[in-house]
């Protein structure tokens, strides 16, 4: 199953991400936590990244195009594979398909999740990250066991650098005027599922279960 995970920022992506990984035993492919982790090792890929992502702004389509041709190669996401936070403009929607008609495969289904815009700012102010496994955490929604600490593998959370305010509010633009495009482009190749994602976390995933393996395992 080869699966899109579409939404602004804040819509709940990466926390559904996990949850599905675990159940059909397929890997998340996360470009955002791909570049993050490029920019902590100091790779030539995070510097070209870093001050995009500070700003708001999308990543060059060539850079993350470039990261999921080689990701979706690898070994663990032959069976299928969750994408999260790609992609995120038309050309790298075009480029995905050359990707994988190449591979001999193609998209089962796009799943958007939606959520009106002030409870995205609600939850990306609140979010903290697992440093280690990158798992969300929300100060209140959502909020760790142990203050400060992952409960999924004990490792210490932070508040991303652009999880501030002017940044998310620059992210949602950025959402609005380049991302939003693919509802309607993946609409009109019948691949879209939409999601309330206004609920709790819980009932959001048996959602978008019950619509996968219903509608998505082809
Ligand atoms: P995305 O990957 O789409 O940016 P995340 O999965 O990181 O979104 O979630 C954003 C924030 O909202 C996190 O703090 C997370 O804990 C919280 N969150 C996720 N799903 C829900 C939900 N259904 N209800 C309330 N808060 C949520
Ligand atoms: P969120 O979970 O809040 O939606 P991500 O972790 O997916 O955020 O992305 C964080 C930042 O990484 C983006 O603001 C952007 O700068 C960069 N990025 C991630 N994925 C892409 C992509 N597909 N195209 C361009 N930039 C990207
Ligand atoms: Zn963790």
């Amino acid at each position: 199953m080869d699966l899109i995970l579409l939404g602004p920022p804040g819509a709940g992506k990466g926390t559904q991400a996990k949850m599905m990984a675990d159940r059909w035993e397929i890997p998340q492919v996360s470009t955002g936590d791909i570049l993050r982790a490029a920019v902590k090792e100091g790779r030539p890929l995070g510097l070209e990244a870093k001050s995009f992502m500070d700003r708001g702004e999308l990543v060059p389509d060539r850079v993350v195009i470039g990261i999921i041709g080689e990701r979706l190669e690898e070994k663990d996401a032959a069976g299928g594979f969750i994408l999260d936070g790609f992609p995120r403009t038309i050309p790298q929607a075009e480029a995905l398909q050359e990707i994988l008609a190449g591979l001999g495969r193609k998209i089962s289904c796009v799943l958007s999740i939606e959520v009106e815009e002030e409870k995205l700012v609600v939850r990306l102010t609140g979010r903290r990250i697992c440093r280690n496994c990158g798992q969300s955490y929300h100060l209140v929604f959502n909020p760790p066991a142990r203050d400060g600490i992952c409960g999924r593998c004990g490792g210490d959370l932070y508040q991303r650098d652009d999880d501030k305010e002017e940044t998310i509010r620059q992210r949602l633009t950025v959402y609005r005027e380049q991302t939003q495009p693919l509802v309607g482009f993946y609409e009109s190749k019948n691949l879209l599922k939409r999601i309330d994602g206004s609920d709790s976390k819980e009932k959001i995933f048996s959602g978008i279960v019950e619509v996968v393996e219903s509608d998505c395992r082809g």
